[in-house]
């Protein structure tokens, strides 16, 4: 029996959608939005439409912004000279907690995941390539995830950099197989980082 309602029930499943919500979480916060006061709840709606179509992705690293260009590839005080590749914002986002990585950026948006049908062309790799052909660059420090995955990809970029003669590094295999950088705490994140060694 529909016990709530089109409108709720709307919201429900838009919430029950997003990752890690399950049924009764969604639930919860739909009610929990309900209850809001009408202005909050019109803020948060706001916030949901106003990232979508203001954020954008960073013209050097395509980390998601709202500028041209993100405030590390912006800034003077990055060594623009060492380049970490990431699989995700979220993961350089774990790095920058750290506040000792002074380099910057490349995501990639994704691994190359044949089972999943993401080829090399699906993620930023291309434009890693045309950016090492502008750019001046010292070490490319490959911190993809230790998933399969992950290193499948770091092997690829790995290869096919090699005619560049550009140095090209691996994070340290300190970080647990299948973990998300995200998830890991600041210590294993340097670790792994100071460990990295050339491929
Ligand atoms: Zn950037």
């Amino acid at each position: 029996m529909d016990v709530y309602g089109g409108q709720v029930n709307k919201l429900i499943a838009e919430l029950s959608g997003l990752p890690g919500i399950g049924g009764k979480t969604a639930q919860r916060l739909a009610f929990y939005i309900i209850n809001m006061p009408e202005d909050r709840a019109k803020n948060l709606a706001d916030a949901i439409v106003d990232a979508k179509t203001n954020i954008k992705y960073c013209k050097t690293c395509y980390t998601i912004t709202d500028r041209e260009e993100c405030p590390i590839c912006a800034s003077e005080k990055r060594n623009h000279k060492l380049i970490m590749v990431v699989e995700s914002p979220r993961d350089l986002a774990a790095y920058e907690r750290t506040a000792r990585y002074d380099g910057v950026y490349h995501v990639l948006h994704g691994v190359i995941n044949p089972a999943l049908g993401i080829g090399v062309g699906d993620i930023k790799l291309k434009e890693l390539i045309v950016r090492l052909e502008k750019q001046d660059v010292e070490e490319l420090i490959i911190a993809t995830n230790s998933s399969v995955e992950g290193e499948a990809t770091a092997m690829y970029i790995s290869k096919l950099l090699k005619p560049s003669g550009i140095k090209t590094t691996r994070i340290a295999s300190g970080v647990p197989v299948g973990g998300d950088l995200e998830c890991i705490d600041e210590v294993t994140l340097l670790r792994a980082l100071e460990g990295r060694i050339t491929i």
